[in-house]
């Protein structure tokens, strides 16, 4: 009896033993399924993106998510045709950091006509879309640039028809309304960037297109005693910051000064003759100018310069709403580049503080593409929000001396 029962005992233990096991061995195998399926799923996790404008932030949006390789599709709404656009008359300069961004996303710039200088590339804006519309025909992902389509009401209306999720990018520059349309607030606010500038621009009908270094100048000072303006030794220190830029056949110059209320500073905010302000750019241009171009005279400054009668303040404009979700329709709204911020002020570099959103819109993608609780959409609009609230304090506060000043 003592022998029967002991065996019985053991044969319970190695029964329970045995089901033990296979209980933990199916438990890992549906762990393992589980996460193997989750993994599956959060890599065939896609959306749709719509792009309004094919302006340079346009178009690298669009670049962004294809890189990404979350977008299904691409669809992209640009007003003008592409022969004008592709025509576009300014150049683009990317200073170092931006290119070490750009590069890492895959543009290529060993491959783009352009000018490399002081670690700054400066390139045709034309070339550059060029480049980018080549590479979105070598992709296997389906990206349709809509030519000479203006995005509006009822555009808005074609978007509803789009199934799934659905992440609508407005890059429509500095005037667009697509944000508007897509039911971002309209509010925005201007920030002082406690700096004054004036701004003259220049068309040399004669001369090509080619792209062009950037010149900077700084500590200048001008004497304006010809103009009845009191001068002081200490006037104004450190002076003004002076930028030549633009291509061979469109210069611009800008004059640049933190805020003070020096003798001249306040003479050039308030006295209007215009014969001071032109006389001061040509002078500034023929000084710094690149060696091979010809001087402006007088005459020719008076007929083909453009200019800023006085000094203004120079501001930031920031859009209040940026970044918002739709949950009826799963649709996330975003604004980028002059859409979302601009400077009344050209700098020269202007395409940097238009593109510094961009540098988050690729984890953005990925947070919104995997997002599917509530709390996780609020992350991404979060982590979105939180990024822009951080470029336009640091343009504020260091946006010109980036720019400008140094
Ligand atoms: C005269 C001039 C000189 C410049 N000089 C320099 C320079 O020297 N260096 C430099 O780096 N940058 C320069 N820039 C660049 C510029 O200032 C911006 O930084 C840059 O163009 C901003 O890009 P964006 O894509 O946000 O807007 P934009 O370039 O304005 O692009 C917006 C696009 O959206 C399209 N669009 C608008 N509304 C709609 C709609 N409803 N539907 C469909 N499409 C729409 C427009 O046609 C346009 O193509 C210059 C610009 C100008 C105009």
């Amino acid at each position: 009896m003592t022998c029967n029962s002991t065996m019985m005992e053991s044969m319970n233990d190695y029964q329970l033993q045995q089901t033990l096991l296979i209980t933990v061995l199916l438990l890992a195998l549906f762990a393992g399924w589980k996460t193997f399926y989750e993994r599956i799923k959060r890599a065939l996790c896609q959306v749709t993106v719509v792009v309004v404008g094919g302006g340079p932030v346009g178009l690298l949006s669009a670049f962004l998510a294809l890189k990404s390789g979350r977008a299904a599709k691409i669809v992209i709404f640009e007003e003008k045709d592409r022969k004008t656009l592709l025509n576009g008359q300014y150049q683009l300069t990317f200073d170092s950091q931006r290119v070490d961004f750009l590069k890492k996303c895959g543009i290529d710039f060993d491959n783009i006509e352009g000018c490399c200088h002081d670690n700054c590339f400066t390139t045709k804006v034309g070339v550059f879309l060029e480049y980018i519309l080549d590479h979105f025909s070598a992709s296997n992902v389906c990206v349709k640039t809509r030519f000479s389509s203006k995005f509006d009401k009822e555009s808005c209306k074609e978007l509803d028809e789009i199934q799934g999720r659905l992440l609508v990018i407005a890059c429509d520059g500095r005037n667009g309304q697509a944000s508007r349309l897509l039911g971002l607030d309209e509010f925005s606010e201007q920030h002082s960037c406690n700096a004054y500038g004036a701004i003259a621009a220049i068309e040399r009908t004669e001369a090509r297109d080619v792209p062009t270094p950037e010149k900077r100048v700084h500590n200048l000072t001008f004497d304006l005693s010809a103009y009845g303006a009191y001068n002081s030794e200490n006037d104004c220190f450190p002076g003004f910051s002076l930028k030549v830029f633009g291509n061979s056949k469109h210069r611009f110059i800008s004059l640049a000064i933190s805020k003070c209320e020096s003798p001249v500073v306040k003479a050039l905010r308030t006295i209007l003759d215009r014969s001071m302000m032109r006389n001061i750019f040509m002078k500034c241009f023929n000084l710094y100018k690149t060696g091979y171009e010809q001087s402006l005279s007088e005459s020719y400054a008076l007929n083909h310069m453009k200019f800023s009668p006085r000094l203004f303040e120079i501001k930031l404009s920031q859009r209040c709403e940026t970044v918002a979700y739709f949950h009826d329709c799963d649709t996330f709204v975003l604004a980028e580049g002059e859409a979302a911020l601009s400077f009344n002020f050209h700098t020269g570099l202007d395409i940097n503080p238009a593109i510094r959103g961009l540098m988050s819109l690729s984890k953005f993608i990925e947070m919104i593409t995997l997002a599917e609780t509530e709390l996780s959409i609020s992350n991404a609009l979060l982590f979105k929000m939180k990024h822009y609230e951080f470029v336009c304090k640091d343009l504020i506060r260091n946006g010109l001396r980036e720019y400008m000043f140094s």
